[in-house]
Formats: structure tokens, sequence, C-alpha cells
């Protein structure tokens, strides 16, 4: 792996996570912002010179949170723009800036509102800086799965919100991704019971942070890069990441060989595509149909990619990767989940829309719960039997 695919990795970090993270793949990145501008003052020199066969043809400038050709999210934010571009044969052309090349990732948010970028792809959770309500578009502590998240804000009033959140900014978003389950760590000791947890310090960033710290462990935010130096040194005694696919090529498991489950910090991490909205009020119905429709395969897309990928990740990993597999006990995921509720409901209390979206979101889930754990969970129990 070069230093630039392992950068790249670095940054999809933690899914939640964030500066640290942002600020290793600017430095990834940076070597080749000149490249992409010169690239740019090209293809305008390009559009301005065709004659105007599709009258309404239109360019775009997307910028994203990941580093170019990114695993998984990175390759999202590209397949958003070739099938903006395949189902509007050709006339809507989006050009992809990665992470640092026009905007660093945590300011594309900002770019989008402003207006000097058109869109963004990127994680929701990225600007919980400005209303806590963020992190619910993305993932929180014992929140919902993959499918969930798609039944909330599709079916069960979580986009109107998203789009009244959003809309105080002056920007629109969809989902455009998903990670699916991420992993709940890496751990250089094994964690039997909750006194276990005690002392602990892990690397995790966000609202599951805070879950750890009222478990009487400590949370820190370590880039990604470092992370690796900071399990074998012992600054930290463990880290969560994304799963075994990302997981596996920074090598976590030859510094801490105990891969716990589950992630109930990210039970499965949703990311968007965010517009400007006097760009996407400026959009015929139909080309509006195209973006919505490009968001949504998208977002099936990845589901699967990274649903295959990190089963293959996985086997290797415990078959010749010396990876022992554990659970967290009971008495740990009771007092997360307790914790979780905690965090969640402090989150809400920050703002009117925050509570409102919070008060949504746990509605939403008391819906589908029931039904998740007579389906999947039970399905899933039953497929597992020996
Ligand atoms: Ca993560």
């Amino acid at each position: 792996m070069n230093r630039r695919e392992y950068l790249g990795l670095a940054a999809l970090g933690g899914g939640a996570a964030l500066a640290g993270a942002a600020a290793i793949a600017g430095r990834g990145s940076k070597n080749r912002a000149g490249d992409a501008f010169d690239r740019t003052g090209g293809s305008q020199s390009e559009t301005l010179a065709s004659p105007a066969i599709l009258s309404n043809a239109r360019e775009f400038r997307m910028v994203t949170t990941w580093p170019k050709g990114l695993p998984g999210l990175g390759q999202a934010a590209e397949r958003v723009a070739r099938t903006v571009g395949a189902l509007s044969e050709g006339r809507l052309k989006i050009r992809v800036y990665a992470d640092g090349e026009l905007v660093k990732a945590l300011e594309c948010f900002d770019a989008v509102a402003a207006g000097s970028a058109d869109m963004y792809h990127g994680a929701e959770y990225y600007w919980t800086g400005k209303v806590k309500g963020f992190a619910f578009f993305t993932a929180v502590p014992f929140g919902m799965t993959a499918t969930e998240i798609m039944g909330w804000v599709r079916e069960g009033g979580g986009q109107a919100l998203w789009e009244e959140l959003s809309g105080q900014f002056n920007v629109i978003a969809f989902h455009a991704a998903n990670t699916g389950h991420q992993m709940g760590g890496w751990f250089r000791r094994e964690i039997r019971s909750i006194d276990d947890w005690r002392g602990l310090k892990m690397r995790i960033p966000g609202l599951a942070g805070e879950v750890v710290r009222r478990l009487g462990g400590s949370a820190v935010v370590i880039p990604g890069a470092d992370i690796f130096e900071a399990l074998t040194n012992g600054t930290i005694d463990a880290t969560e990441w994304v799963g075994p696919w990302n997981d596996e090529a920074l090598g976590f498991h030859r510094a801490a060989p105990l891969y716990y489950g589950p992630g109930f910090h990210e039970p499965g991490a949703a990311l968007a595509l965010g517009m400007n909205r006097k760009v996407w009020d400026s959009l015929s119905s139909g080309d509006r149909a195209i973006f919505r429709a490009a968001c949504a395969e998208c977002n099936d897309w990845s589901l699967g990619a990274f649903t295959y990928n990190n089963g293959a990740a996985l086997q290797r990993l415990v078959t010749t990767g010396g990876v022992t597999l554990r659970s967290f006990p009971d008495d740990v995921m009771l007092a997360a989940r307790k914790a979780s509720a905690e965090v969640l409901e402090a989150a809400a209390a920050a703002d009117p829309l925050s509570r409102r979206i919070h008060e949504s979101y746990k509605a939403a889930l008391g819906t589908m719960r029931r039904w998740s754990e007579i389906g999947d969970g039970a399905y899933l129990r039953a497929r597992g039997l020996p």
C-alpha cells in the first residue's frame, strides 16, 4: 500500500471522525491540488469552446470529505457523479474534488452553503459543531441500522426534518452511501466485564467517545495514520475504525489482535450528498429526479460493497491474520446502552430542532424495533444455531 492509499484509508477513520482524520486526508492529497486546478481550467476551456449542442448542459463541482479513490466512500462520490452523467446522457457533468483539492474535508458544508461549490459528499455528523441534530442523519450510539435509517429518512419523516435542518444553511441533502454495521474495535486486552472497561484508553470520536467516558474509560481522537503506533506503544489500549475491509488495510490486528463486536457506536453509518439550495431550485423536476435516483443507487451499491468486502476481509483476518473475534459481555452492552441514551438526550437538549429530530428518530426506531428483532434479529440467530 503506498502512502496515498494509506492516508486515504486514514481519512475514513472512524467514521465519526473528524478533525484529525480530515487533517490527515488533507496532507495526503495536498500535493495533488495543483494538478486538480490545472485540470479544471482545461475542462472549462473545453466547455466554453463546445457549441451548445445540449442547450441545458450543466457542469457542477462536488467537494468531498474523502481522498480520491478512497475504498468504499471515495468510490461512492465518484459513482454518484458517473450515474448522474449516465442518466442525463452526459448533459449533467459533475467534477469531483477530493479532500484538499478545492476545500478541506470539514469545510465542505460551508463551501456548499456559500455556493463556492455546488454539492458535497460526506458525513453529516461532521457538522455537529453547527447543530447537534446532524448526528442523527449519519449514526448515533445504539441507534438505527443501515436499513432502519433508510426507513426513518424515506418513510418515517426524517427527510422533512433533515431538509428543515439543512435549509437553515441553504443546503438540501440526501443519503448517498452507507457503510453498514461497523465493528466495536481492536483491543489489546480482554474485556470480560464492565470492570475491565474502567481505565481503558480508547481511540473513539464523537458521541461514542462520551459514552466510553461515562463507562469509566477515556476517549481520545487520534488521526488515522497515528493509531497503529499509539496501539503499539501503549498510548491507547483500544481503537475503533470502520470494519474489516478498511481496518485490515491499516494493520490494527498486528498491534491488538482481539476484535470486538458489535459496533454499538455506529450500527450503520449513512453518508450524504448535500447540494446548494439555489442550485437545487434551479434544476428541472427531471434533473432533480436524476440526482435523487443517483444518490439512492449509490446508497444501495455501497451497502452491498461494504457487506461483501467486510465479509471477505473478515475471513482473511481470522484464517491467516491471527485475529480472535470476541463479543462484548452483556453487562458492558447494557451499561453502554444506558449511557448512549443519556448522551443522545444531552445532544437533543442543545436546541429545539435537535430535540424534534431526536423525538422523530426515537419514534421511528420505536416503530421499527420489534420488526427488526423478530425479522432480521431472530433469523440471524436461527441461522447461526449449531
Ligand atoms: Ca467508526
